[in-house]
């Protein structure tokens, strides 16, 4: 069992509170640890999440040890299965990406930083109830490809090879929504082409960059 693993979700939860990305027991967040993964506990508040509250979570959903998880567990688990590359999943309801996923679109490439989610949208996963096997397929088909998609109605999710990959990305997809909402209350923002996002995507591999780094520049 890793403390520090553990230590590092419970500091995540406080920063999505402190930067006002998650309010209350809504988000929750995970790590890949071995065969199985360490998740937030449900219906705990930030301000109470201890190390030892972080539940271990086999692949096949059953609990390793003591706690409940997030209710929103299984689409952890099947994102983590789906994406070996992938071993950090972080969810809130951002105030902007929430709202934005009320409108059920995708983020069009509006801002070349929309790259940093791996191609040249954020999706937006179609709507299903909280806690399901519907919610948790959805979320992997939106997220083919990408590191970060909206929920309908509901939030958003983010992927990172590790932690502060998977918060940089949300930190930066709260940040563009925000900026998305601002350029739509007064215009229709101009979207940049196939090529000027493809030649942004390439930029990105080429500097070799995670996305902690790229949100540096
Ligand atoms: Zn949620």
């Amino acid at each position: 069992m890793s403390v520090l693993l553990r230590e590092q979700i419970v500091a995540a939860c406080k920063r999505l509170e402190s930067s006002g990305l998650n309010r209350g027991t809504s988000g929750n967040v995970s790590c890949r640890e071995n065969d199985h993964f360490l998740i937030t506990p449900t219906g705990v508040p930030v301000e109470e999440i201890t190390p030892s509250k972080i539940v271990a979570v086999g692949f096949d959903g059953k609990v390793n040890g003591i706690g409940k998880p997030s209710s929103e567990w299984q689409f952890h688990c099947d994102i983590l299965q789906a994406r070996p590359e992938i071993h950090a999943v972080v969810h809130t309801h951002a105030p902007h990406a929430t709202a934005l996923a009320c409108l059920r679109e995708n983020i069009p490439p509006f801002h070349y930083m929309i790259a940093l989610a791996g191609g040249d949208t954020i999706r937006c996963a179609p709507y299903a109830l909280f806690g399901t096997g519907e919610l948790s397929r959805n979320a992997v088909d939106a997220l083919a490809d990408r590191k970060a998609c909206l929920l309908a109605n509901h939030g958003m999710i983010t992927l990172g090879r590790d932690l502060d990959e998977a918060m940089a990305v949300a930190i930066e997809v709260e940040s563009l929504c925000q900026q998305y909402l601002l350029a739509r209350q007064v215009g229709q923002p101009a979207l940049l082409s196939d090529d000027e996002m493809r030649q942004v995507i390439d930029r990105f591999k080429t500097y070799g960059r995670n996305a902690a780094d790229t949100t540096k520049q």
